[in-house]
């Protein structure tokens, strides 16, 4: 199956095939973003001047979108300031930082008695390492028949999942194996590109000398962006996931090949996720490298790594060419959904100003969700917040195919980035007003209520009052009866 849209791209891969994954040197600072990728923080559990082991917990929250966030080394934490983070936009975020010791001595493994994996799973700071960065933990619910493993990294530049399936295809069979089980899910799917050949043997060798079965490996067109949640269940099931819902509505759970193979880590060794593979390319390296990086190196340390100097790169980008996010410079460090970073040299080629609408049509024809972008854009430059948001704006994956066709070099996914963060604002503003709406209500509702109490024991007493009068009245007319009465027999 095929899905509407999409861009053949050169994948700029080649001068990282057959290479192993370069072990980082252990950095002699870490700054550990705080943030997730939905924008809500954890919070520091430790202070300036604590000394952490790897592994332990530095922050949580009781926010269930929020996993844990442990110490990837061992040593001191020598600040706890915002500081702009591997988030998309580079987003300023509560970085911890910690100066390490040069021991990386790991504290007490994840405890595991009475927990369940879908907990284990928090507790070791699980998330979608694809890039989304959605905890992996609450997506576990039931009715959940296949779980789907995405290696399909279709974006130029990236081959940090391929490289983590060459090199420990037995990680990631056994993180499926454990997520179906949290899913009680009868198969599993791994998908992979299809320029992958040597994946795909590496995956089913796996399997075979493990003794797994219920898995089975398979190959997707390699379209940009075919890696997207919805595009690959497209190609997959020819299912389409009903607009605003999630795959677990057609019975599918999905989870990136690297956070597969973190469940493994947790579960069989009990170490919460505290490296990942990270591709360092671009215009800029002269020979790409895939790394194996502790979160919250700095991308200095991985340039200098990669034989780069900083100060000869013209621009920053964590994530590949269509949907990475510009870094401000290199003194920021990876999270866990930092899948490459580019090192960028000025094209002379590109203009810097786009140029007017020329509503040719280009953007419709690719766009993966099946969205009008040029119409979208023509809302948004008019702030017709509402008219964006029915043309479904929200719907929009930020793939950047639209802007990349686009003849008029129109930064179209920057609009859409804006109006989303327009709309959540509107309706944080709507919450808050319907918020004090029903405050008000209610607090009127309260005094209706006081008064009509009080009213009603007015009543209470008055007719109180009245029934004591009338006895009294009855027993003064009784006693006049009886002096009457007596009376009349002196008489
Ligand atoms: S591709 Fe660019 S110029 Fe063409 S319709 Fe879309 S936004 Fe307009
Ligand atoms: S960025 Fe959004 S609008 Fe543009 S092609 Fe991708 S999904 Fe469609």
């Amino acid at each position: 199956m095929k899905f509407h849209g999409g861009l053949r791209l050169r994948d700029h891969k080649q001068a990282l095939s057959g290479q192993s994954i370069v072990d980082a040197p252990l950095p002699k600072r870490l700054l550990v973003s705080l943030r997730t990728n939905r924008g809500v923080e954890a919070d520091a559990v430790v202070s300036v001047g604590d000394t952490v082991l790897k592994g332990q917990v530095i922050a949580r929250s009781d926010d269930v979108m929020v996993s844990d966030v442990h110490a990837p080394s061992s040593g001191r934490v020598t600040s706890i300031n915002k500081r702009p983070s591997a988030a998309p936009d580079a987003a300023l975020a509560q970085v911890i930082e910690i100066t390490t010791d040069g021991l990386d001595q790991w504290c007490e493994p994840l405890a595991m008695a009475g927990v369940s994996l879908p907990e284990l799973m928090h507790q070791a700071g699980l998330m979608g390492m694809g890039g989304a960065g959605f905890p992996a933990h609450v997506k576990y619910g039931q009715g959940v028949e296949t779980l789907i493993i995405n290696g399909a990294e279709c974006e130029p530049n990236i081959a940090c999942d391929e490289a983590l399936m060459l090199a420990q295809p037995e990680r990631v069979i056994r993180g499926t194996e454990l997520m179906m089980q949290a899913a009680g899910a009868e198969h599993g799917i791994i998908a992979i590109e299809d320029t992958l050949g040597g994946v795909g043997t590496a995956l089913n060798e796996a399997m075979a000398s493990m003794g797994v079965s219920g898995i089975s490996v398979t190959q997707v067109p390699n379209i940009y962006p075919t890696g997207g949640e919805k595009q690959l269940i497209e190609v997959l099931t020819g299912l389409q996931v009903p607009v605003g819902r999630t795959p677990a509505v057609l019975g599918l759970l999905m989870q990136n090949v690297a956070t597969a193979a973190a469940m493994a880590d947790a579960h069989d060794v009990q170490r919460p996720l505290v490296d990942r593979i990270i591709t360092v390319s671009g215009e800029a390296v002269a020979q790409p490298i895939n790394v194996r990086a502790l979160i919250g190196t700095p991308l200095s340390d991985l340039l200098s790594l990669a034989g780069v100097d900083s100060d000869a790169v013209d621009g920053l980008v964590i994530g590949g060419p269509m949907m990475g996010f510009a870094m401000p410079h290199a003194d920021v460090g990876i999270d866990k959904t930092s899948n490459c970073l580019l090192a960028l040299k000025r094209s002379s080629e590109r203009p810097e100003t786009a140029m007017p609408c020329i509503r040719c049509g280009d953007c419709v024809q690719v766009c993966p969700q099946e969205l009008l972008p040029q119409q979208l854009f023509w809302y948004i430059q008019g702030e017709q917040w509402e008219k964006t948001r029915s043309h479904h704006v929200n719907d929009c994956i930020e793939c950047g195919a639209c802007a990349y066709v686009c003849p008029s070099e129109i930064k179209l996914v920057d609009y859409y980035r804006f109006a989303k963060a327009e709309l959540r604002f509107l309706d944080y503003k709507q919450g808050q007003s319907s918020h004090s709406k029903s405050r008000f209500e209610a607090r009127e509702a309260r005094l209706e209520r006081l008064k009509k109490e009080r009213q009603a024991k007015r009543h209470a007493k008055t007719a109180q009052l009245k029934d004591r009068k009338a006895a009294k009245k009855e027993i003064s007319d009784v006693l006049a009866r009886i002096k009457k009465a007596k009376d009349e027999n002196n008489d």
